[in-house]
């Protein structure tokens, strides 16, 4: 299969699925990560340009991917933070799960309760919209050349569970080293949160001492998320999804529908 992840900013895909992504390419799939922006404002030193902030999380970005296994990463340099135009955006990810053939994206729920971020919106919006949209041949038929097909993709991932139950998980436990070890290359992405580990540390000043602890904590952290979603389903590390099968156009969920309309309990979460 080819596997294209679309997300927003640098750390995204590697701090919600990379485990995930790990193993499908350790299972031979193809798996390619789109990133919207160099997510260039996510600091709080003042002391940086945008330019500089963009070229270090970039740099963060190939790291982390070469340890995932990805084949190709692509970045669209959309400004970070609120600046995403939809309808543009869908129009260049519909190319790209044209291109690369992707018949399952992976990409941010931007159905959930409390995503504050406009940018995870729009990109998990956009993302699922163009993997139900990339059917269409009459849709965007300029990009139809030079090899470039209508594709059928059949399986929207979404990460981010506020709001409903995962219908998947994923057994992590081989991979999550290549995650922890991938995640840890964002130093920016530790400092920016360094609250979230360590209250005393002031994110905008974090000494080279400081950025030792926070890899410290957020390696721990790593671990025990991985575990505690593993753990209700007796997985050592999980990772959760939200699948949903699509048709041109729709998803695939009519039977869903129906079942929920008429009280049945949701089928449990299926283990892979
Ligand atoms: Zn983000």
């Amino acid at each position: 299969m080819n596997i294209l992840a679309i997300f927003a900013h640098p750390d995204d895909t590697t701090f919600s699925c990379s485990g995930t992504l790990a193993r499908w390419a350790e299972e031979g799939h193809s798996i390619y990560a789109l990133c919207c922006t160099k997510g260039e404002v996510g600091t709080l030193r003042r002391e940086l340009t945008k330019k500089q902030v963009a070229e270090k999380r970039m740099k963060e970005l190939m790291a982390a991917n070469l340890i995932i296994g990805v084949e190709e990463t692509i970045v669209l340099d959309y400004p970070d933070a609120g600046f995403i135009n939809g309808p543009e955006l869908r129009e260049k990810l519909v190319f790209h799960v044209r291109k690369t053939e992707a018949d399952r994206v992976v990409t941010f729920d931007p159905w959930v309760n409390y995503e504050i971020h406009p940018d995870h919106v729009v990109v998990g919006r956009m993302a699922a919209e163009a993997a139900a949209f990339s059917a269409f041949p009459l849709l965007y038929s300029d990009q139809l050349k030079e090899g470039i097909e209508p594709y059928n993709c059949s399986e929207v991932w979404l990460m981010g569970q506020l709001g409903h139950s995962p219908n998947y998980f994923v057994d992590i436990s081989t991979t999550l080293e290549k995650k922890v070890k991938a995640a840890l290359k964002f130093e920016a992405t530790l400092e920016l949160l360094a609250h979230l580990f360590a209250p005393n540390i002031d994110p905008a000043n974090v000494s080279e001492d400081e950025l030792k602890k926070l890899t410290k904590y957020a390696n721990r952290l790593l671990r025990s998320m991985a575990s505690a979603i593993g753990k209700n389903i007796n997985l050592k590390a999980a990772e959760a999804f939200y699948v949903q099968k699509t048709l041109p156009g729709h998803f695939d969920n009519f039977q869903q529908q129906m079942s929920e309309m008429l009280g049945n309990p949701p089928e449990p979460p299926k283990i892979l």
